[in-house]
Parts: C-alpha cells; structure tokens; sequence
C-alpha cells in the first residue's frame, strides 16, 4: 500500500519540536556524578528519573511480544495511546473517526476530550464485523477507524477478514485493540505490522497479566507512528516503579501463563453453568477473560447480586445489549460463588 504517514498528521504535531529533558541530551557514555537534572541526590532509588523512552524493559518485551523494541511505545494504560492517536492524527473541530457499536467506551470519550467527531457503525446480529458498512462511515475527514478484538463488552473476537478488508481499503490509521487476545487462539495482528504501515495494535498489562494496578500499556506500529508518539508524551510518562515491577514480570512469564491457563480452564465451565440459570436467556461467545449474557431483567439481577457483595458489569444502557451483563471470569472460588447467589435468585420475584 503506497501510504506516506506524513499525509495524515496533524501540522502543529508535524512541525513541532519535542521538550528535550535531561535525559534525552545525555546519552552515552558511563557518567558517575548526576548534577543534570535538578534531581536530590538522596533517597535512591526514588530520586532518579525513570528511563524516558523505557529501553530495558522494551527489549524484554520485544522478545515476549515478537515486536521489535523500535517499533514499541508503551504508556500509563493503554488510555494514554488511545488519547495519543487523537493528539497526534485528528483536528479539533474538524476530523472524525469511525468505530463499532457496542465497544470499549474510551475511544468515544477520548474522542468529545479532544473535540473529534465520533461516527458509530453498529455489529451485525451475532456482534458481527461487517467491513463494508464501516468503510462506508468513512469520508475524506476521516483519520481514524477503532476496531476491538476480542471485542469489549460482547467478548467475540472479529472476523479476521473483514480487519483485513478495512486494513487493504483504508487510507487513516487503523487501531486493532487486542487487549484481551491472550485469552484467544487468534493469530494476533501485532505480528503482521509489516503488511500494514497505518496499523497500530494496543496491548496492555492489565488484563492476562495482572498489573491494572501499574498502568502499563503498549501501542506496536510502524517505527515512524512510535516516533510521532515518543514526540507527543510526556517526557517521563512510565514511572520508574511502574518500570521495575513490568521488568519483574517479564523475567518469571511462567506465574502468567499459569494464570492465563487458569481462566482459560475456568470460562467454559463459568459461561455453560451460567447458561443453565433460569435467569439466563443467552451466554455469548467469548475468546476474553469475561463474557456478555442477556438475562430475563439486567438492572434487578445487577442490584440483587450487590446485595449479595458480588459486582458485575450492567450493560444494558449499551447498544444492542438490552439485558446484557458482562461478566468477569474470576477465580474458581469467586465464580462458585457467583453461581451459588444466582442459583438463589428466583426468576420472578419472592426469596428463595
Ligand atoms: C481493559 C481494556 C484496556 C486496558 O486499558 P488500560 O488503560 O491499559 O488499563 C484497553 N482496551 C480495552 C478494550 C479494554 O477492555
């Protein structure tokens, strides 16, 4: 695809000049004596500023994720890349975006922050991704298409050829959100970067590795979308705890993949027990870490299961989700104990 990046930034952000912290103008050479940055000298660790463009625990990540490290921004979550997509590739007042409804609800907001238009194309039945109707959302102002799979709140993951078709046909950046793929057997769209220069792909460490605590997440793109990105952050946007407890992780990967076969274990046994509930009208397909099921009353089943302590997600204000719960795959104890409040409930009214 003949595709010049260059076309679609923003003027202010081509033009700009980065702030240059101290940091970034000393490189090199081993130095003993820090007197650079207006730093204390006491209370070390803590007092240092953290690696700005995060080098070590991006050539850790490298070999984890088969990117290479030049071609890796990481930020605080992966909000941090969404909001930087807008920064760097939409106009206030003057671009739009094109995503899919239902999805992850930060596109959206991201979008009114940064005063983008923000044009919804609604799933087919079976939360379908039908590539045509959202190229047809698209016009000359359009800089963005967010596309999320496994998808956020229905669970399924995308047809893989209709991504492609929207990547092959699109001429803006094009976001795949594959923070939940650890939990699928999809071929993940990081690995292919090259076919696409306007991809970029978000991946996170708060879901399969269990770190939302450390608001770690990762944006993988061409090296001249990671350059615009490194550009635009803030100088020192991974603090340097975040940092150490990211590079922990990746050296024991063995706690994660045991966990990750964990909720893989534990899903269907979790989505076919739910399915048997009188309460329960469909369980749908699920390749995440949680699953999407319409329910004979969401808002009562919703404030009955908080009575008993027990929080899930009430979708059923989102499109197309009308009676619609999401719900996390927990540890087996905390899903026997979901199961066991909801055996309680009686489908029209009274106490068990
Ligand atoms: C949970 C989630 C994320 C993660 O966001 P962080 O800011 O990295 O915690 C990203 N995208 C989707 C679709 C999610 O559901």
């Amino acid at each position: 695809m003949n595709f010049n990046i260059q076309d679609i930034v923003r003027p202010n952000i081509q033009r700009l000049k980065p702030y240059s912290c101290a940091r970034d103008e000393f490189k090199g050479r081993p130095a003993r004596v820090f007197l650079d940055a207006n730093e204390s000298p006491y209370n070390q660790p803590y007092n240092r500023y953290p690696d700005p463009l995060q080098e070590e625990l991006k050539k850790l990540l490298s070999e984890v994720k088969c990117v290479p490290a030049d071609q890796i921004f990481l930020g605080n979550g992966s909000d941090e890349a969404i909001d930087l997509v807008y920064r760097v590739f939409c106009q206030p007042g003057i671009d739009n975006v094109v995503a899919i409804e239902p999805t992850y609800g930060m596109y959206g907001v991201c979008a009114d922050i940064n005063d983008v238009a923000y044009r919804t194309v609604p799933l087919e039945p079976g939360y379908r991704l039908n590539a045509e109707k959202v190229l047809a959302a698209t016009d000359a102002q359009t800089k963005v298409i967010w596309l999320c799979t496994p998808n956020n709140p229905t669970g399924n993951a995308l047809n893989r050829t209709e991504i492609e078709k929207i990547l092959d046909n699109f001429r803006g950046i094009v976001v795949v959100d594959e923070a939940y793929s650890d939990f699928s057997a999809e071929r993940p769209f990081r690995v292919d970067l090259e076919r696409w220069p306007h991809l970029i792909v978000l991946n996170t460490f708060s879901k399969a590795w269990g770190c939302a605590a450390i608001r770690l997440g990762m944006a993988f793109a061409s090296k001249d979308i990671i350059a615009l990105f490194n550009k635009v952050k803030y100088p020192y946007n991974v603090n340097e705890l975040t940092q150490q407890k990211a590079i922990a992780m990746l050296h024991d990967l063995t706690k994660v993949n045991l966990w990750l076969a964990a909720i893989r274990t534990e899903r269907p046994k979790l989505m076919a027990a739910f399915a048997e509930l009188s309460l329960c009208e469909e369980v749908y397909p699920s390749e995440a870490n949680f699953f999407l099921a319409r329910v004979t009353d969401a808002d009562v089943i919703y404030n009955y299961l908080i009575e008993c302590g027990i929080v899930v997600r009430n979708r059923t204000r989102v499109a197309l989700c009308g009676n619609c719960l999401r719900i996390t795959v927990g540890s087996p104890n905390e899903n026997t104990e979901l199961l066991a409040a909801l055996r309680k409930f009686r489908v029209n009214g009274g106490k068990a």
